[in-house]
């Protein structure tokens, strides 16, 4: 287990990373959430021991991270590491001699990650010859060709298609079945939600909102009514409880203050009699982000 206990970093005078703990478990995929600049990069270069904390502790498995440590930890970084010149299998030999690997356990490991990844024609080609999507493949086999036990993310699916980017899930998810804790980083809130069962939300290095997800949604009061039907905005908009309403392609989608004005929504729409759809429904993680963003900006 991941432990990071009221960490603190300084540069210089600046605080990048402000009192921040959390604890990722085994089987686990935990969010690190922020806007840009928010300390997300300076906790994961201190997590692999890149960099120390000014105040405050990182432990895994009860032990402070040193090499020992960083060998059983993968980390897939936002900015692209490849060094384009080598071959795949060169590659990979390279970054799992890094993490202590012998060379026919990498070669081993190698053959069925290519395979699962779906690109192993690519072995004997050079990384500049590849197409971003196929060497962002590559990136993700260099970061768990040492079978981590802890695996950071930021950003898995830059670059990648539709496509790529169900298989890049599907590994993720055997990764975690397989017992790997997993920290997830993305600017995709829609693809944080599909992941991640615990998340911290920084702003300015400083966490504004942490928990489940689960019970982040159930906390946060402004609900959504989804209806499908002849309906008016501007009616809807007038209705108690309403905080905003508006028209998609297909359905209307009005912001309730909290739960209890359902019902006032509820008796609008029985004044209509071709109503196809009337849901209540939680608020989008990316909803929740940009209001606890907002709040803690002053907006
Ligand atoms: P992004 O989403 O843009 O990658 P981030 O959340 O990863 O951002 P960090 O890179 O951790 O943010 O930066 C946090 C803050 O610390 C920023 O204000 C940044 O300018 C500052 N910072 C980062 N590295 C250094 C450094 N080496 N020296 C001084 N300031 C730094």
């Amino acid at each position: 287990m991941l432990k990071v206990s009221n960490v603190t970093k300084y540069y210089d005078d600046f605080k990048a990373v402000d009192n921040l703990s959390f604890e990722v478990d085994k089987k686990e995929i935990f969010g690190l959430l922020g806007v840009n600049g928010a300390g997300k990069t300076t906790t994961f270069r201190m997590i692999m021991n890149l960099i120390s904390p000014s105040k405050g502790e990182i432990t895994f498995n009860g032990k402070k991270i040193d090499y020992n440590v960083t060998d059983k930890i993968g980390f897939l970084t936002e900015e692209r590491s490849l060094l384009t010149k080598m071959t795949v299998k060169e590659q990979i030999l390279y970054y799992g001699a890094l993490k202590s690997l012998d060379k026919d356990t990498i070669l081993k490991r190698l053959g069925k990650l290519l395979k699962r990844f779906e690109i192993e024609e690519y072995k004997e080609r050079k990384i500049n010859t590849l197409s971003k999507g196929n060497q962002q493949k590559v990136q993700f086999i260099s970061a768990i060709i040492n079978e981590p036990e802890l695996l950071i993310l930021d950003e898995p699916f830059s670059g990648l298609d539709p496509i790529n980017i169900e298989l890049f899930k599907s590994v993720i998810l055997e990764l975690k079945e397989k017992g790997t804790s997993i920290i997830f980083s993305s600017h995709r809130m829609d693809h944080v939600e599909l992941f991640c069962e615990k998340l911290v939300i920084l702003v300015k290095g400083k966490s504004v909102l942490e928990g489940y997800l689960k019970d982040i949604k159930n906390d946060y009061k402004i609900k959504k009514v989804i209806i499908e039907g002849d309906v008016k905005l501007s009616e809807l908009k007038k209705i108690k409880g309403v905080i905003s309403a508006i028209k998609t392609a297909s359905y209307f989608e009005v912001s309730i203050e909290d739960e209890s004005y359902y019902k006032n929504v509820f008796e609008y729409l029985k004044t209509k009699d071709n109503i196809t759809r009337f849901s209540l429904e939680q608020p989008s993680l990316e909803e929740i982000f940009v209001s606890k963003v907002g709040e803690a900006y002053g907006k």
